[in-house]
């Protein structure tokens, strides 16, 4: 055989004949804006655990006739959304109803948008550097909620058992953002995914709190021979998933159950699977319909949406700090390390409260990392305890912070010894395995190493 040939071969093979799999995942994440009215009536929009279809009117009934009107701070809110995921938002923008046919849809259609979305074309960056692109965030409505009461014991009225539908959730606005089929682990899904979380709370556009439903993930799952960089031609996609855990693991157990039946030979077919967090499994809930299915059309009884340019650059600089802005700050300017800044700033209110005493123990000669430490390793309830309680504290070294050189490598060593895995992944270039083995070290110290000395010693342990 000549040389060229037992390349060819060598090359199919791998490109055919090996057993290992890349996951190809797409996310489309719906959120709930938490403003005051619904998107298309002026229903009050704030409907959780309130009564029943008391949040109503014919406009969200879908009653013939009934006119809808746009909700002017909910396009602000999916503007802003888009804004920070460096969306363009271009100058026209339009509803189109979505047709399909089910109880929790009164007037046999939703009002979104596809051909002429409010935001296109952006992307976030994760923290292992990935830029995922953003395919569009869209307005939308929410659809009523169905209320199964099958088999009821408790029901004693016979008439109370089957399925009631509360209108109090249908037309609460929504906004979709798709992300193109980027992800391919899930660490990355799940690091977009609680970024996309920690922006709507900065942002105050919606509480995005997942079991309440505030926020809504759906993942769409394939998988190819790893070295191929085709896309896929179908794709699973995956709901019902109501906890960033449930998420993982329901995408865990697609890729595996996909791998195993490609191996098997067998042809996977496009499908929308639910997550059974009891059995731990995905399960077929219907095989996928076509977007054309849905018979897109212009809404015609609202006016398309003229944007303007000066009114995007307002709603731009109207922007808060964005938390992996922030965070970036944070390391900069109080020299912390990624870690503790990606702490600090999980929430705007515990990155205020930490600059705030930041700026405090200025005048008291304490340190900001000082500060960084002593609140995350103290985790300080915020609620409770002043800024000047903690700068009082740190004066007075009530705190035995271990900042000793020679026994934070000691307790460094140690913890390389105990976390071989996370040694191998940094070695391998996963920056971020740095923080299991600086979860070692807290644990070996009771959470009293001073992380700000440690990261060099640890990086120092880890080059030799
Ligand atoms: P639709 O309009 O039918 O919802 P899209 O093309 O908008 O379809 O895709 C929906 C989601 O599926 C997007 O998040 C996209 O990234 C993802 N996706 C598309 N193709 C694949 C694939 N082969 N594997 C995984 N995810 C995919
Ligand atoms: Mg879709
Ligand atoms: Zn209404």
């Amino acid at each position: 055989m000549a040389q060229g040939e037992t390349t060819i071969v060598t090359r199919q093979r791998k490109k055919y004949m090996t057993n290992k799999y890349e996951p190809v995942i797409g996310l489309e994440i719906h959120v709930e804006l938490n403003t005051k009215n619904k998107m298309f009536c002026r229903c009050s929009a704030d409907y959780f655990g309130k009564e029943p279809n008391t949040h109503t009117c014919p406009v969200c009934l879908g009653l013939p006739g009934a006119l809808p009107y746009t909700n002017k701070a909910a396009i602000e809110a999916c503007i802003k959304i888009g804004l920070a995921l460096n969306c363009f938002t271009p100058s026209l923008s339009r509803f189109e109803r979505k047709n399909y046919f089910y109880p929790d849809l009164p007037k046999g259609y939703q009002i979104s948008q596809y051909r002429w979305p409010l935001c296109v074309n952006g992307y976030l960056v994760l923290d292992n550097g990935q830029k995922i692109r953003i395919n569009r965030a869209h307005q939308e409505e929410d659809t009523a909620k169905l209320m199964h009461r099958f088999g009821s014991q408790k029901s004693k009225v016979k008439s109370q058992n089957g399925t009631q539908i509360d209108f109090n959730r249908s037309g609460v606005p929504l906004v979709e953002i798709v992300t193109e089929p980027d992800f391919h682990n899930v660490e990355a899904v799940r690091d977009y995914a609680k970024k996309l979380q920690q922006l709507f709370r900065y942002l105050g556009v919606s509480n995005a709190d997942m079991e309440r439903g505030d926020m809504r993930l759906e993942a769409n799952v394939s998988v190819r021979p790893e070295g191929s960089t085709d896309l896929p031609n179908y794709r699973v996609e995956l709901k019902n998933i109501n906890s960033f855990r449930f998420m993982v693991a329901a995408i865990e157990y697609e890729i595996k159950r996909q791998i195993t039946a490609l191996e098997k030979g067998e042809k996977i077919s496009q499908e929308t699977r639910g997550w059974d967090a009891e059995q731990k499994s995905t399960y077929l809930q219907r095989s996928k319909e076509e977007a054309h299915d849905y018979r897109y059309f212009p809404e015609p009884d609202l006016p398309e949406l003229r944007i303007e340019e000066s009114r995007v650059k307002s709603l731009e600089s109207s922007l808060p700090e964005l938390p992996w802005i922030k965070s970036k700050r944070f390391e900069e300017e109080y020299k912390l390390t990624s870690a503790q800044a990606k702490i600090l700033t999980e929430t705007k209110e515990l990155a205020d409260y930490f600059e705030q005493t930041v700026e405090h123990g200025k005048k008291h000669g304490v340190e900001a990392v000082q500060i960084a430490n002593y609140i995350i390793n103290k985790k300080v309830n915020i609620e409770e305890t002043l800024p000047t309680q903690i700068i009082e504290e740190i004066k007075n070294k009530k705190v035995g912070i271990i900042d000793n050189e020679e026994e934070l490598t000691k307790l460094a060593e140690r913890a390389i010894k105990d976390n071989p895995k996370s040694v191998a992944d940094y070695k391998a270039g996963k920056i971020p395995a740095l923080q299991a083995i600086t979860g070692g070290v807290m644990r070996l110290s009771s959470g009293k190493a001073d992380v700000a000395k440690l990261r060099p010693i640890l990086e120092k342990l880890l080059k030799q």
